[in-house]
């Protein structure tokens, strides 16, 4: 089965891929060739992932999923969340919004945090959400080159490094996006 993902982001067709059987294969929009940029004006994952669903199905006629997701910060009352990738502002920049969020946290002791991700699929005119979260918290430095976004300062529970410093297998048994990837899963086997 071939899944079109509505996104541009190499690292989320990769990390969906690793959790995801052989028998699935996912084009994202790069490999389709589709570069209109959707606007995520949605106020929270899920609004923004179905903003993205619907989008490419109005405009390609095709079954699609998309995934949004976001850092979430208890001693920033759930900050970034739905505005992560641009918590700096424009235009993202991972290192700019890591070091804001390290400002942000200056002389906080509660550090806890953690990363969700909503996945969404449109399969004609039906559509459906999974979740996935993954509980850590803030490291007080960037630490590890693997991964992407806020991975250099998250530490997932039962952890003492940070996702960049886990590296991709590890990220792939834990995160937020594949136990959200697990859950599509089970419902794309029940469909066949
Ligand atoms: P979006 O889902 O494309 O809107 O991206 C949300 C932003 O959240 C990304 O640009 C990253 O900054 C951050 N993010 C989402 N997932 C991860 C992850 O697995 N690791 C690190 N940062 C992430």
């Amino acid at each position: 089965m071939i899944l079109l993902l509505a996104s541009h982001n190499p690292h989320k067709k990769k990390e969906i891929l690793k959790v995801l059987p052989g028998q699935f294969q996912i084009k994202d929009l790069n490999d389709i060739g589709f570069f209109e940029e959707i606007k995520e004006t949605g106020k929270t994952l899920e609004e923004n992932a179905l903003i993205k669903v619907r989008y490419l199905h109005d405009r390609l006629k095709l079954n699609c999923i998309a995934e949004d997701s976001g850092l979430e910060i208890e001693c920033l009352d759930g900050a970034p969340g739905v505005y992560s990738a641009r918590y700096a502002g424009e235009p993202k920049n991972d290192l700019q919004n890591i070091q804001l969020v390290l400002d942000n946290m200056n002389g906080k002791l509660n550090r806890k945090a953690q990363f969700r991700t909503v996945i969404a699929v449109r399969f004609g005119d039906k559509e459906y959400l999974f979740e996935g979260t993954v509980k850590g918290e803030i490291a007080l430095s960037p630490r590890g080159e693997h991964g992407f976004g806020y991975d250099p300062i998250f530490i997932p529970e039962s952890f003492n490094q940070t996702f960049a410093e886990l590296g991709d297998e590890i990220k792939a048994k834990i995160s937020h996006r594949s136990k959200a990837v697990l859950k599509l899963l089970d419902f794309l086997e029940k469909q066949t």
